[in-house]
Order: C-alpha cells, then sequence, then structure tokens
C-alpha cells in the first residue's frame, strides 16, 4: 500500500515538536548510542536460523521446499443499493507438506470492521491506516461443508479453525471446502477496499474479502497473526475462478482475464479492446460521454455476471461501478518466466493495461494508462518482465493499495502524487505478488522494496521527481532517535513511523547498497538471482541475506544490522589532512553505530580534483582510519567526505576540512 509523505513524516514532525517545546520528556527522543553489542561487533555474523534441506545456505530453496496451494471457485454477487456482497466458493487446498493436518486455518479479515475487532481496538493511533469510520457486522459465514457435510467453524476475531472429519493426508492430500458467507462493504476498510458515492454512481473497490486458507509454512506452522489494519497479506498461490454478479449498469475491473466479453461487453468495446491490445497508446473503451448511455451497455435486463480468471496469483480483488470510464493499452513484449503450477517456462502473449476511472479523476486520469504502461515497462526492464496478462489500476476512494495484475489510487489532482502511487502499487507486482513475502510480519521487506524501485521509476519520468540529496537528509534525520528498527514486525512498528521505516529507510538502504556499497551491476545480479530464484516461493528474510552474499560474492552481515535490525546513526567524520612531499594522508572517524564504506573528494588547488573510495574494512579494527595517496606533486585544498551528499550522515558539519 502507499503511505503518503505527509503521513510518513509525523515522526519527525511530533520529534521536532517535542525538542522545541516539552523538554521535560526530551529523555525519550534524546539521541543515544545502540545497546553495546560487546562482544558482537556491527561485522559479526547475524544470527540467522540454521540452513537445512527445506532453505539452504546459499539462501535458495532445498531439494526439500514445499508450499501449500489453494485454488478458489467464488460466485459473488453485488447488492449495489444494500452495499452487501454474498458469496459462497469451493476451495480446493492442496497439502504438499510433510505433515498430516488436522484442521485449517481461515482468514475471515472482514472481521476487522466488527466493532469489537482486535484491530478497532488499537483504536485511534493504533495504526497509520485511517480506518474503520463505519463498522460492519464482519465476514457472517452462513455453512461450511465437507464432503456434504457441514463443519463447525470456530471464528477468533479474523481467523477461524476449520476442524476437518478426516485428516488431510500430506504430500498432495486435497480437500474440498464449500462456504458461503455475506459481509457488507465498509466505507473505506483499512485504506485497502470501500465504496465511494460520485456523480455518476457508487465505486466499489473490494479486497480481503474471502475466506481465504491462512499459509502453512516450514517456518511458522500455521500463520494466524491476526489482521489488525497495519501489516497487510500472506497466502499461498493459486488459480482464482471468479464470477461477479452486478447491475447491468457496471463495469467490473479484477485481477485475472475476462472470460466472457461477449456476455458484459458491447460488440463495440470488444473491437475496441482488442485494438488496445496491440496499441502502444490508450485506447478508450468506454469513455466519458458514454458513461450513463445505456448503448454502452449490453441490451437486456437484470445484472450480469462478469467471469474472470487469474493463474499463479496469492489474492484477488474487484472493482465495480456505473461510474467508470475506462482506458486501455498493450504491452506486446515477452518474457520467460518461470511458472508455480508446473514448474515449466510460461510465454505470456502481452499484457493488458487498463484504467478505470470517474468523471471526478479527468483529465488527470486520461493520462493513467501511459504512467501505468510506462511503470510495468520500467520494472520489467530493470528488475525481470511482468508475467501476468492484466495490470489494471482502478480509482476511487482508496489511497494506495495492491493486489495481483489491479491495484487502487485515488489521487486526482497531482501529476507527480498520481505517477509515484501508480508506481509504487505496480512495483508491488514483484513484491510480494511474485516473490512471496510475509507482508504481515515484514513490512520492509516489501514496501522498502517498492519504494527503492519506485525512485528509479520517478527518475526515468522526470529526473527532478527524485532527489537523492533530499532522501538522504530526510532519513538521516530519522536515524538513532532511539526508535524501532527498520525490520520491526509490521503491527508493531510505531503508527507515526510506518512510512520512516518500512518505506523510507529500507528503500534507502538498498538504494545506498546499489549506488554506494557493490555498484550497480554486482547488485542487480545479486538481485535478478534473488528473483528469479524466488518467484512464485516464499522468502523469508535471511534467505534474501543469503542470496544476495552469495550473488553478490560479499558479506554484508554489517550492512543488515546497521540498517535493518539496529536504529544506527551513520556519522562519517574527517579530522584531519595533511601533506609531505608528494603523498597526503587524511585522517577519518566513523563516529556512529552504522559503518559504511568511505567515499571522499579531493579538491586540489591548481583546481583538479579526484574522487577516492574504500571498502567498508577500513573500520574493522578501530574507529578511526588514515588513508594516504600520492598527490601527483598537487596541493590538497580539501577533503570532502560523501561529496553527492547521498548517505544519511547525521552530521555534515564535520564531513569537510581543509589542507594542512
Ligand atoms: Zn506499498
Amino acid at each position: 500500500m502507499f503511505v503518503p509523505l505527509s503521513v510518513r513524516c509525523i515522526r519527525m514532525a511530533m520529534t521536532g515538536v517535542l525538542l522545541g517545546t516539552l523538554v521535560g520528556c526530551a529523555s525519550q527522543i534524546t539521541i543515544r548510542a545502540a545497546a553495546p553489542r560487546t562482544p558482537e561487533t556491527i561485522f559479526s555474523p547475524l544470527p540467522l536460523p540454521p540452513p537445512n534441506a527445506i532453505r539452504t545456505q546459499t539462501g535458495r530453496p532445498g531439494p526439500d521446499y514445499w508450499q501449500q496451494r489453494a485454488d478458489y471457485d467464488i460466485d459473488a454477487t453485488l447488492d449495489a443499493d444494500a452495499r452487501v456482497v454474498s458469496a459462497t466458493a469451493v476451495i480446493r487446498y492442496y497439502n504438499r507438506s510433510p505433515d498430516e493436518l488436522r484442521y485449517l486455518w481461515l482468514h475471515l479479515e472482514q472481521n476487522l470492521y466488527r466493532p469489537d475487532s482486535r484491530g478497532g481496538q488499537r483504536g485511534v493511533g493504533g495504526s497509520s491506516i485511517p480506518n474503520r469510520d463505519v463498522n460492519t457486522n464482519g465476514m457472517e459465514v452462513s455453512f461450511v461443508r465437507i464432503g456434504g457435510r457441514d463443519v463447525p467453524l470456530r471464528v477468533h476475531d479474523t481467523v477461524a479453525r476449520l476442524d476437518l472429519p478426516e485428516p488431510l493426508a500430506p504430500r498432495e492430500g486435497m480437500l474440498e471446502i464449500e462456504i458461503g458467507w455475506r459481509f457488507e462493504v465498509p466505507r473505506l476498510g483499512d485504506a485497502r477496499m470501500g465504496w465511494e458515492q460520485t456523480r455518476n454512481g457508487t465505486i466499489f473497490q473490494i479486497g480481503q474479502w474471502y475466506p481465504a486458507v491462512c499459509k502453512y509454512d516450514d517456518v511458522h506452522g500455521w500463520n494466524t497473526l491476526p489482521y489488525l489494519g497495519q501489516g497487510e497479506f500472506y497466502s499461498d498461490f493459486g488459480r482464482f475462478d471468479v464470477r461477479l454478479t452486478v447491475p447491468r449498469a457496471h463495469l467490473v475491473a479484477a485481477t485475472g482475464v475476462l472470460m466472457n466479453p461477449e456476455e458484459v461487453l458491447t460488440a463495440e468495446q470488444r473491437v475496441r479492446l482488442t485494438r488496445a491490445a496491440a496499441s502502444p497508446s490508450a485506447v478508450i473503451i468506454r469513455g466519458l460521454d458514454e458513461i450513463g448511455s445505456a448503448a454502452s451497455r449490453p441490451a437486456g435486463a437484470g445484472p450480469l455476471t462478469w467471469h474472470f480468471v487469474a493463474d499463479d496469483v496469492r489474492s484477488f480483488a474487484w472493482a465495480a461501478s456505473p461510474a467508470f470510464i475506462w482506458d486501455a493499452a498493450g504491452i506486446t513484449e515477452r518474457g520467460r518466466v518461470p511458472s508455480e503450477r508446473d514448474g515449466t517456462v510460461a510465454l505470456p502473449p502481452g499484457t493488458l493495461v487498463q484504467s478505470f476511472y470517474p468523471v471526478e479523476a479527468t483529465p488527470l486520469w486520461f493520462d493513467n494508462v501511459t504512467m501505468l504502461r510506462m511503470a510495468v515497462l520500467h520494472f520489467g526492464g530493470m528488475w525481470g518482465v511482468y508475467p501476468y496478462p492484466t495490470a489494471t489500476n482502478v480509482n476511487g476512494v482508496v489511497g494506495g493499495m495492491e493486489y495481483p495484475m489491479i491495484v487502487y489510487c485515488s489521487e486526482r489532482m497531482n501529476e507527480r502524487e498520481l505517477f509515484e502511487v501508480t508506481a509504487h502499487e505496480a512495483a508491488h507486482w514483484w513484491f510480494p505478488m511474485v516473490v512471496n513475502t510475509d507482508e504481515r510480519r515484514h513490512a520492509w521487506f516489501d514496501e522498502g522494496f517498492v519504494t527503492f524501485m519506485t525512485n528509479y521509476a520517478m527518475r526515468e519520468r522526470r529526473a527532478a521527481w527524485f532527489d537523492p540529496r533530499e532522501w538522504a537528509a530526510r532519513v538521516a534525520d530519522d536515524l538513532g532517535r532511539g526508535g524501532q528498527p527498520a525490520a520491526t514486525r509490521s503491527d508493531e512498528i510505531d503508527s507515526g513511523a510506518y512510512g520512516a521505516l518500512a518505506y523510507d529507510r529500507t528503500a534507502w538502504a538498498l538504494y545506498c547498497l546499489r549506488e554506494k556499497v557493490l555498484g550497480p551491476q554486482r547488485f542487480d545480479d545479486a538481485m535478478h538471482e534473488y528473483i528469479r530464484t524466488w518467484a512464485y516461493k516464499s522468502p523469508q528474510p535471511a534467505d534474501f541475506f543469503r542470496v544476495i552474499e552469495d550473488a553478490a560474492g560479499c558479506d554484508l552481515a554489517w550492512f543488515w544490522r546497521g540498517w535493518l535490525y539496529e536504529d544506527a546513526r551513520l556519522d562519517q567524520a574527517v579530522v584531519g589532512v595533511r601533506q609531505r612531499g608528494e603523498n597526503a594522508t587524511a585522517t577519518f572517524e566513523n563516529r556512529g553505530e552504522m559503518v559504511m564504506p568511505l567515499e571522499f573528494l579531493v579538491r586540489y588547488s591548481d583546481g583538479s580534483s579526484e574522487t577516492r573510495t574504500t571498502g567498508v574494512e577500513v573500520w574493522y579494527a578501530s574507529d578511526r582510519c588514515e588513508l594516504s595517496w600520492a598527490t601527483g606533486g598537487r596541493r590538497v585544498r580539501e577533503v570532502i567526505v560523501d561529496p553527492g551528499d547521498v548517505l544519511p550522515d547525521v552530521d555534515r558539519s564535520n564531513n569537510r576540512r581543509s589542507g594542512g
């Protein structure tokens, strides 16, 4: 999801207020050293879980790697007037684990909006997400059957235990569950779903709306962390075959491919869609002037059923409204991607890129298909081709949220903001929609990656939209204030710091790793290896660290520890410069808890200059180091540490020193 900069900066703003006015409380925010780590140092190996035959020492899935699979056939009906969704589903659950299962756990995430939910009890300030201004009855499950027999469901807040009549056998045991449920659509459900009344009708944006089998894995067993609002979701891949029955006037956007265009679109719209699939620029499927026109919907009376199928996805979301303008364009580039289903290589025939939005979002959204297409191509070029047949953005009440093949985005006025959110959500199609990380535990593990990716897309769209100096200064302001580390568990992150930690600090860590530690080639080789290795699988943070270190060929424990697992400060200083004959010597100090390689600019009095760099090893034995180099007879005028102002150095006043 997307946390706007105004929210991402709350913590800094609050800290400033405290410093200025509440001296008595200053102990809460006094800058202090991280906890002493002797005899461990910043360079000690990380205490990672021991490797095994499931997750190996090189961070790859081992010969015994397994993951579960869940396929969903869903029939849902939207009562647009009552704003109620009623549905039935057949869930086919495949137990590929070595364990016999006597019960399953399900997520019933709509229960978050019940007035007595655990997430609701956290109250205002318990979550960074503006939410639940309207309560609902949550998910009302009408029946659960296995083998035609009713089975009891024990509901505990947003999770429910389903005891099986017969144990589910290990390794390819399969179970079919029939289930029926309904829920009222909350006006805004934790900024991830909701409805909005627009001039031409209600826009429904639906997500986290069906009973989803919790992920059972080799690390935690059943992943039953409740849905509290901040932590997102973690699930298995599967096939979704979904029929959505909505009023005839509605257009529907959803995860997957529309299987029955001849039943739900006009002949003219089908012609336009075919044209769009081959067009690099936007083709109007339904235009502004066609909204409300009966001719823009198939003739007849009564509701229509839209049928979507999606393969190899970890969730399914959809949006419906009579108010939609619909634009589309095509990406025809082909790519090679692994397929989770059968382990073979699939060749997607291309991607249909789509935007759905109301008149209120014009004129800005007339350009959104172009923005989205550019973002998908940008990320595809940098991190691996987009593997899915559709890529859709829907404008409505949801600020910014990602689901497989479909994202939601509320911005209607500001071009930069719209591009940033569009690109951010599209980047989530790589993390965690393909590389399936556990968002409910590790927000940094996808939000930080996605924010990092978005910076490069912003720069490509408009160079001025990405300013490394501004980023470094913002991250530096947030370091070492005695707060939480970036890798704090999603729901435990202080709400005001959620954006600063999971998004910005992690994104800046990856930027510095790429630009200042490994260099782009070495970083990209390693990151490509990580993505290729874990596409359609579920890596843990330890797997990521191990793959990157293995594929980049270097030890980075100091980096992960300083940036992710401690609230460490970086303060590099140059404390002395002297010159003897043809040689110059500069003395540097590392005054914070974090370490980074040294980069410094030497300016000579003849007007020439050079940039010199070291590895991080200069800090192995001491926080002080001396570096000498041949000047070729030139006089050193000045030495400047981190001359590009890219590192989050908390004190830049000691980064510059005149020659002796
Ligand atoms: Zn996000």
